[in-house]
């Protein structure tokens, strides 16, 4: 993968990419007390941009943290709102110069992030802005909880609904993904039940079969998107790689392990895969697993010819599955106004910054 825009940073480390475990141990080994780790560590999370704000920790300490580390929460360097307000997309300024996409929904019962996991990405798929020009790199965990750091002191409340579905393929990034949403979840760290944290993957079958192993109670998202090979081979590569065979195997075997509840994502293109038949192929595919369907009539893109589905044929989908006892939703449309579709906020900003 290639890097642009390498800013120096003094050999720093992003401070956000240490545990409570790994900055007592980086204290200890440099001279401190390992106890002033979880001082530094409930600043952190009350969101500070800086060191001097850490008031009760000493200076000397301060000093030493300021020549190793930086705390990585990023500029929020443009911001979009829905009409409403309840949807904001954030465009956020890493490190070194790259750009990512998070976006923050207001609903009744709390705040909800989708954030992305890596900058670009290289999956391919048809229908998505953000794989256009491949992945650049992944983030680290740091860089992941970054992002919801800077959302929350924008909005002044807390995030309690983490969703992993922003630019990027988060189980092309396993290790860091994994080690972000263990830290999500520390009791030291954000404190977000894993119930509260939901992960969308197109499908890396093995890495789903490690997932499981793991037995976290995240919520598994599959970007199914068509019922047959032949159809899911014609928008997504990763269709050649496993079949939904394969993939329905590990999904299974997901929720023999974890007992949690599988979403299946279906982005709904006009003329593609939206008939009564696939309708129909998709149910005889998924009937009997403990799922659930997720419609998402496609944002359009400017990059391809594919057109969203009408509602006519949206709600006949529905109704197809609903029949066979499927649970079926729509998905709402938060961010059409402020041009929320993946990869589509950073691929225009990084067009204009090129003029
Ligand atoms: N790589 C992961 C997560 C990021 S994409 C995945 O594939 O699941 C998040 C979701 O948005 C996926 O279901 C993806 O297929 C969908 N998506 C991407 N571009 C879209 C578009 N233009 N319209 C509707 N959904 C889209």
């Amino acid at each position: 993968m290639k890097n642009t825009l390498k800013i120096d940073l003094n050999g720093k480390k992003n401070i956000l990419d240490f545990d409570l475990k790994q900055l007592k141990t980086w204290m200890k080994e440099n001279g401190d007390k390992e106890f002033r780790a979880k001082q530094v560590f409930s600043w952190l999370y009350k969101n500070v941009t800086t060191f001097d704000e850490m008031i009760n920790v000493p200076k000397a300490t301060l000093e030493r943290l300021e020549e190793n580390f930086y705390i990585g929460i990023p500029e929020i360097v443009e911001t979009f709102k829905s009409k409403n307000s309840e949807t904001r997309k954030h465009l956020f300024l890493l490190r070194d110069g790259n750009v990512v996409e998070g976006v923050v929904m207001q609903y009744s019962h709390g705040n909800s992030i989708c954030i992305s996991t890596q900058v670009g990405c290289n999956m391919g798929c048809k229908f998505c802005a953000s794989t256009l020009g491949g992945a650049v790199r992944s983030l680290t965990s740091g860089e992941m909880l970054g992002q919801i750091m800077a959302s929350q002191r924008e909005l002044g409340e807390r995030i309690s609904n983490i969703v992993l579905m922003g630019s990027g393929e988060p189980l092309d990034n396993f290790e860091n993904v994994i080690k972000f949403i263990k830290d999500v979840n520390s009791e030291d760290g954000l404190n977000i039940g894993q119930r509260h944290i939901t992960l969308s993957t197109c499908g890396i079958v093995p890495k789903i079969n490690e997932l499981a192993d793991l037995n976290f109670q995240i919520t598994l998202a599959i970007s199914l998107h068509a019922p047959t090979d032949e159809l899911r081979v014609k928008t997504m590569p990763i269709a050649k790689v496993y079949s939904i065979a394969e993939l329905i195997d590990s999904c299974n075997y997901y929720i023999k392990n974890t007992g949690r509840r599988i979403t299946f994502e279906y982005a709904l293109v006009k003329g593609v895969n939206d008939s009564k038949e696939d309708a129909e192929k998709l149910a005889k595919l998924i009937k009997g697993m403990l799922c659930h369907v997720n419609l998402i009539p496609i944002n359009e893109i400017n990059e391809n010819e594919l057109k969203r589905s009408n509602e006519e044929a949206v709600k006949i989908f529905k109704d197809i599955l609903t029949k066979h006892g499927i649970e079926t939703t729509v998905r709402k449309e938060m961010g059409l106004d402020i041009n929320a579709a993946c990869g589509q906020l950073r691929k225009s900003y990084i067009e204009k910054r090129e003029l």
